[in-house]
């Protein structure tokens, strides 16, 4: 921890931050300058709050060096973490970006739903996602089919042999899709629902943490511990854009750097989603291929059978043909990046 003191605060009220940090066990390194005292504490932070150090008088700033989530931090872990599934399917490090793409919402029509999924299999793609309790922002929108739309899922997965990822909102259901999800995912709006967290890091599938709309880095960082700490390490992040100032071209802005950023300071793998990262179809494509050049594991895409009659998001949604057309261009892309050097430094050959 580094505490810098203001340029007037009086050698009696260094001492006393000086002599509290010390009786807390912490070593003192004074650095005093012509125009200001910077004092050093080195030890365990979690023995003092460092709002209760800011308070003192003639303190200017406290600043944290250690950063306070561990088990996601690189610092406790150099290596990437991959996940890998029963089917051979991996996510992280230096493995292919694997794709998940589906409508937003799985409706009654089944075979809307088998129309996307065999289109992703023809694709390459890994995965199916599909909500089937939806986090809607209006109550009289349409709210997901619940366990109806879990065994469309199921039965999609047995007939393209694609992956499932789908969100749970509530811990209460949590046994109940994880028992057909192959990823158990947390929205945006849940991302600092802790109890949730906790409960999910209790189970045994892999969980696709969204970013919340308004959180910092540090913040989901944070979440992804809470549910690490519980037990589950098999932790994916998910980049799907945050509040920005100008909502006239996009529905969210799509933070690009928070993936070599994540990368950076953490080992777990990190995905975007375009589709909410925009709000719009046009910007899907470019996005993808943004996000993919500055490192991700992989993409959510937002894909319809019928966008235009959907029962969420199909502003945002590809078309199958459309997004036939996207993944043949992005499979291209993806065979041009130098995986060897991505980690930290992406290159086009
Ligand atoms: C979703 O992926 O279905 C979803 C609701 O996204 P987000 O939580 O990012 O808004
Ligand atoms: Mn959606």
């Amino acid at each position: 921890m580094i505490i810098v003191m203001e340029p007037k605060a009086t050698a009696e009220q260094i001492n006393i931050v000086k002599n509290s940090l010390e009786k807390k066990g912490f070593k003192i390194i004074l650095n005093e300058g012509d125009v200001m005292t910077v004092i050093a504490a080195i030890g365990d932070k979690r023995l003092v709050d460092p709002a209760s150090i800011a308070s003192f008088d003639g303190v200017r700033e406290v600043k944290l060096i250690q950063e306070p989530y561990k088990l996601a931090s690189r610092e406790g872990k150099e290596e990437d973490t991959v996940i890998e599934f029963p089917n051979g399917v991996k996510i992280g490090g230096l493995e292919r970006p694997v794709m998940m793409v589906g409508p937003c919402s799985v409706e009654k029509d089944f075979e809307g739903l088998l129309r996307v999924a065999e289109a992703a299999k023809e694709m390459g793609c890994q995965f199916l996602r599909g909500g089937a309790f939806k986090p809607r922002t209006s109550p009289y929108d349409f709210q997901g089919l619940e366990g109806k739309a879990l065994e469309y899922l199921a039965k999609a997965r047995e007939m393209t042999g694609l992956l499932i990822v789908t969100e749970v909102m509530d811990t209460a259901d949590v046994p109940l899709v994880e028992d057909y999800a192959d990823i158990v995912q947390i929205g945006a709006r849940n991302m600092q629902n802790f109890k949730l967290l906790k409960a999910v890091g209790k189970c045994p599938k892999p969980v696709l943490l969204k970013r919340g709309a308004a959180a910092t880095i540090r913040e989901f960082l944070l979440a992804a511990e809470h549910i690490m700490c519980n037990g589950n390490e098999k932790v994916i992040l998910c980049e799907r854009g945050v509040k920005g100032f100008d909502s006239t071209f996009t529905r969210n802005t799509l933070d690009i750097a928070a993936i070599p950023i994540i990368k950076k300071y953490s080992h777990l793998p990190v995905i975007a989603d375009p589709s909410h990262g925009t709000g719009r179809r046009y910007l899907v494509e470019p996005m993808s291929k943004a996000a993919l050049v500055a490192g991700a594991n992989g993409l959510m895409i937002e894909v319809h059978h019928d966008p235009e009659h959907a029962s969420s998001d199909g502003a945002q949604s590809l078309s199958i043909p459309l997004f036939k057309e996207t993944q043949r261009r992005l499979n291209k892309l993806i065979g041009r990046i130098d995986y060897d050097n991505r980690q930290l430094k992406t290159q086009i050959k």
